[in-house]
């Protein structure tokens, strides 16, 4: 149909059209027939269609999320589907609203990964993370949001494997925000890295030995430790060739400045475990007497021989500790008993000087009676004198009862005070699980005896030093004690005892073996040497002879001595040194042989 430009003819068509295709005479209808007529709609249709479909292309290509639903739209408006084209709409737009209230469960999810602990996953790699995702895609909200979706995943998959991140976050080229090697740890399939990611892995593994590897363990040296905080920073930032052959540079220095202080380090504790080991060995001699002190120093004396390590140190220090508080109470009775003791013996002495005040005043008068008696014959006289004589008497009587009673009452608690200082001071030696101490000698017992032998074969192996025994038993002991009584045959003992630990080194140790025998231990000592010691010993026991009842006894002993020999026990050398000490007494006692090597 040729285009009508005449307004009477378009109007007359458009009459003639309502008519034959049987359409409403509306104004509506009048009006769109009429344009139709006219020409006009058509083009200001594709005009229009045009506008709208550019503009629905133009929000495709900013919303590539939608973009298939925009041309979804398009197509039906291409295709004058009003049905379809509204259907798509209305579908675009409940997309958008799913996704604005998708937002809010994404920002809570975020902040339960963000709380959660995954094993590998440190607060400061999540902030890495998740500032990368902002950074790379925060100017664009529905990317931005796919992404935020995939990293809240990967986090909650934890370890599942780096798989999921990529599902999710394939965009996210960059390796830092994918698991690293250390978050895959217990991943059951799969290599654990590919080999680009090696580099970065090395470094970040690098910065974290050194930040908790590394700086804990030097924290005494602050300068030390903030190098190492430095370098961690530059190992994980090292990604180009210069700054890595630079951080390579430095950790050298670093490595060789950590040796020097190591050594020094070392040295210092040598130096100090030596000056330890000398007071130890020294004090111990002087303390003869005080077996509680005495066994402390024996517990510090055994960690000091054996390799220290944190267990030891801290079971020793438990062990003193509680060896300290009961000799603690322990002393304390003891002083109580001690300050007792010392009123008592108080009081005795001001009776004493009571009593013998109340006497001396008694003589006076006694001496004025007499003179009063003999001065005088009258017998009343004489028989007052009597009478204050006889009250005089009666009253000293009583002063006299009163004060042995006190005496006696004196004397009980005072024996009753030292029987509970004696008890109290046996507790004090047995309180110290470390009675290394024979009672009677004071020298070592055979725990004591065994806790030296260990100690010392420790120290000789270190040392790849010699060391030897010396057995020893008195001779004729029954003798002495048949002749002269147990008692003397004990004292014997001690002075035996006493002049040992007199002339030996204080390095040296000796422990009552049985009852008239003792071993002695000689660190350090080749058995000829022992052999000397021991030969000297018996010289120097005939000048220090043992006095009973101003009778000097001549006290001899015979001795073996054996040498370790290949690591053997301390039974197997007391056993050698044994036979040679039956072998002197088979000779004839009062010498001193050596042991057969079993070499
Ligand atoms: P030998 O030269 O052969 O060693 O002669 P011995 O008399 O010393 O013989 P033996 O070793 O058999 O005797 C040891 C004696 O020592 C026996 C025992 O009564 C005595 N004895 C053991 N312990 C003690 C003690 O603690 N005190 C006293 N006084 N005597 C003791
Ligand atoms: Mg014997
Ligand atoms: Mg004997």
């Amino acid at each position: 149909m040729s285009k009508l430009t005449n307004p009477t003819e378009i109007a007359r068509e458009t009459f003639k059209q309502l008519g034959t295709r049987r359409i409403a005479p509306t104004p509506e209808n009048y009006q769109r027939i009429y344009h139709e007529v006219a020409g006009i709609a058509e083009e200001a249709n594709s005009a229009a269609d045009k506008e709208l479909i550019a503009a629905l292309q133009n929000l495709g290509r900013t919303h590539p999320q939608s973009n298939t639903a925009f041309k979804s739209i398009i197509q039906t408006l291409e295709q004058r589907d009003w049905k379809a084209f509204t259907l798509h709409f209305e579908a675009l737009i409940a997309q958008k609203r799913t996704e604005q209230t998708g937002w809010a469960d994404l920002v809570r999810d975020l902040i339960k990964q963000w709380d959660l602990k995954q094993t590998g996953l440190t607060s400061p790699r999540k902030k890495e993370a998740l500032e990368r995702v902002l950074i790379n895609f925060g100017k664009n909200p529905e990317e931005l949001f796919s992404k935020l979706r995939g990293l809240v995943k990967a986090w909650n998959d934890g370890l599942s494997g780096p798989s999921d991140i990529e599902v999710e976050g394939s965009s996210l080229e960059d390796p830092s925000t994918k698991p690293q090697a250390e978050d895959r740890v217990g991943a059951p399939l799969g290599p654990l890295v590919s080999a680009e990611e090696i580099p970065n892995m090395l470094s970040d593994l690098l910065s974290k030995a050194l930040l908790n590897g590394v700086m804990p363990r030097i924290a005494h040296f602050p300068e030390l430790a903030s190098r190492a905080n430095d370098l961690a920073s530059q190992a994980r930032d090292a990604n180009d060739l210069d700054l890595l052959n630079q951080f390579a540079k430095d950790i050298r220095q670093f490595w060789i400045e950590l040796e020097l202080r190591a050594d020094a380090d070392q040295a210092v504790l040598d130096g100090l475990m030596r000056l330890l080991r000398l007071l130890i060995d020294n004090i111990t001699e002087l303390l003869l007497d005080d077996q509680w002190l005495r066994g402390q120093l024996n517990i510090v004396q055994e960690i000091i021989g054996s390799p220290l390590t944190p267990t030891v140190i801290t079971e020793a220090e438990q062990r003193i500790k509680e060896v300290v508080f009961k000799q603690g109470t322990l002393k304390h009775s003891l002083n109580e008993a001690k300050a007792s003791l010392k009123n008592l013996v108080t009081m005795f002495i001001s009776r004493m000087g009571e009593m013998s005040e109340s006497t001396g005043e008694y003589h006076v008068k006694i001496e004025k009676y007499v003179d009063k008696i003999s001065q005088t014959e009258d017998l009343p006289t004489i028989n007052t004198v009597l009478q204050d004589l006889i009250a005089d008497t009666k009253s000293m009587h009583l002063d006299m009862v009163r004060s042995h009673e006190d005496l006696i009452n004196a004397r009980r608690q005072a024996e009753a005070a030292e029987q509970k200082m004696h008890e109290l001071e046996l507790e004090l030696g047995q309180v110290s699980e470390l009675i290394y101490q024979d009672h009677l000698t004071g020298t070592l017992n055979r725990r004591g005896l065994e806790e030296t032998f260990t100690r010392e074969f420790a120290r000789a192996k270190r040392g790849q030093t010699p060391v030897s025994i010396a057995m020893l038993d008195i001779d004729h002991f029954k003798k002495i004690n048949d002749t002269f009584g147990h008692d003397v045959g004990d004292q014997a003992l001690i002075h035996l005892a006493s002049v040992v630990k007199e002339i030996l080194r204080p390095m040296d140790a000796v422990a009552r073996y049985g009852g008239e025998e003792f071993v002695i231990i000689l660190p350090d000592t080749l058995v000829s040497d022992g052999v000397s010691i021991m030969t000297r010993l018996q010289r120097d026991l005939t000048k220090r002879y043992f006095l009973h009842e101003n009778e000097k006894l001549l006290i001899t002993f015979s001795a073996g001595v054996a040498q370790r020999e290949n690591e053997e026990t301390a039974e197997a050398m007391i056993a050698r040194a044994d036979s040679a000490l039956y072998r002197a007494k088979q000779a004839g006692r009062n010498r001193v042989l050596m042991a057969e090597s079993k070499l």
